[in-house]
């Protein structure tokens, strides 16, 4: 049987494994619900991108919301990739790390004036700037403290990347980035402001994304911009910024690979005789998404008159993207029986109808058996919350058949400590 997604994650047998650990043995050692991730997998996938840039100058920045664990960052910066950070936060999580600063890219619609300041001094790489408040903001912020912001806009190329509407950010009407008809005069404002120096422009369209042509349309629509602020003598482009939003396999989708993709960008770049400058991407989900998984333990199976339920230890708060955007996630057992399947909509012990992680999916399960959820490797622990008062989930990394408890499970008491009782 084969799954969609990684490689690393396959059976042997009856067992599920992921790299040469069994996840049935994980389960046991570490409890459920856990996150298991491959570092090959994720090496592998960082490769995909490197490999199509070999002489190309350019900047990889790994797109960490889709999963900081410190372990997943060190990965990262130890295979040379920079990072694309939305929030102090994250600022300091690259800072813990050991990452080099003067490779992050800040991006985010709604910095603060603490943040912007933390990451001047710290020496980032580049601030997307996605308003002209924010210009002002940040031209104030570093000529207070005698430093220079490097910037570059983030346009809205409005170009549909067909994604889902929750994921999709690249259109008119969207809160993110300035829009492409005023890109030019906030150019010209930000080439004038003090303590800003422009070197670069940037987009980000989507995320999920499983064609090239929304990229292509995009980069096309930010060259447009590109030659109009050198024509007009505004500033010099240093880099070209094509953002992420790569899609993985959940199920049946064939996403271009990654180096497919960055070379038909390349090419793009090349013909229209942009050659000469750097072109950055900032991909999270497809670096993460498809090496990790969410194992959990069956509780109960309720066989009713309408559905059967296969209610497991991992919920809505665990991995929240069924919940949130109706995503469809791979739902298989950590071990195959030799048993006719039943059909199971899979949930959590979640107080809420929407607490489901999969529904109308053939299992042949017994109650204290483990699942794995796939692809949950991107959006998965780092949306996870604490609601039902449930403690998060830990996570794990493997490489070969080596385990690293890289994120020890939340106690009980962990969760109501900053809490107070009154009078
Ligand atoms: C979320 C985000 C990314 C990464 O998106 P993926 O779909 O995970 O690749 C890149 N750039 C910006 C600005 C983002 O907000």
């Amino acid at each position: 049987m084969t799954l969609p997604g990684s490689p690393h994650v396959a059976y042997r047998g009856s067992e599920l494994f992921v790299d040469d650990c069994r996840l049935s043995d994980l389960a046991q050692r570490f409890g459920t619900p856990l996150y298991v991730y491959s570092r090959r997998s994720m090496l592998a996938a960082l490769a995909a991108y490197q490999r199509a840039l070999v002489g190309r100058k350019h900047l990889l920045c790994y797109a960490m919301k889709a999963n900081s664990n410190l372990a997943v960052l060190q990965t990262f910066a130890r295979a040379g990739c920079g990072f694309d950070i939305v929030s102090g936060g994250e600022l300091e999580r690259v800072l813990a790390t050991g990452g080099d600063p003067a490779k992050v890219v800040f991006s985010g619609v709604g910095k603060t004036r603490a943040e912007m300041q933390r990451a001047l001094q710290a020496g980032v790489r580049c601030f997307n700037v996605e308003s002209e408040t924010e210009l002002e903001l940040l031209s104030k912020i570093a000529t207070a403290s005698q430093r220079t912001a490097r910037v570059s806009l983030r346009v809205n190329p409005d170009v549909d990347a067909g994604t889902h509407p929750y994921i999709s950010t690249g259109l008119k009407g969207n809160k993110f980035g300035i829009a492409h008809d005023q890109a030019l005069a906030v150019y010209r404002r930000a080439a004038r402001l003090p303590g800003l120096e422009v070197v670069g422009i940037d987009c980000h369209i989507g995320s999920q994304i499983t064609d090239t042509s929304p990229y292509l349309d995009a980069l096309d629509r930010l060259l447009d911009l590109v030659e109009a602020i050198e024509a007009d003598g505004i500033a010099t482009i240093h880099h070209v910024d094509v953002g992420g939003g790569l899609g993985i396999t959940y199920t049946d989708e064939s996403p271009p690979a990654a180096d497919v993709l960055v070379m038909a960008l390349l090419a793009r770049i090349d013909a229209r005789g942009h050659g000469h400058r750097e072109v950055w991407f900032e991909p999270g989900r497809s670096l993460v998404g498809t090496a990790g998984v969410l194992l959990s333990e069956v509780l109960a199976l309720k066989h009713g008159e309408q559905k059967n339920f296969c209610i497991v230890d991992a919920a809505m708060n665990d991995l929240v993207r069924p919940a949130m955007y109706e995503a469809w996630m791979g739902i298989v057992p950590c071990t195959l029986r030799d048993e006719a399947p039943r059909t199971y909509d899979v949930v959590g012990p979640v107080c809420e109808s929407g607490d489901w992680l999969g529904r109308e999916r053939a299992l042949a399960v017994r109650e204290g058996d483990r699942i794995a959820v796939l692809s949950a490797g991107a959006y998965g622990m780092v949306m996870a919350s604490n609601y039902n008062t449930r403690p998060r989930a830990a996570e794990v990394m493997v490489d070969g058949d080596q385990a690293w408890l890289i994120r020890e499970r939340e106690e009980v008491r962990d969760l109501f400590a900053r809490e107070r009782l009154i009078e």
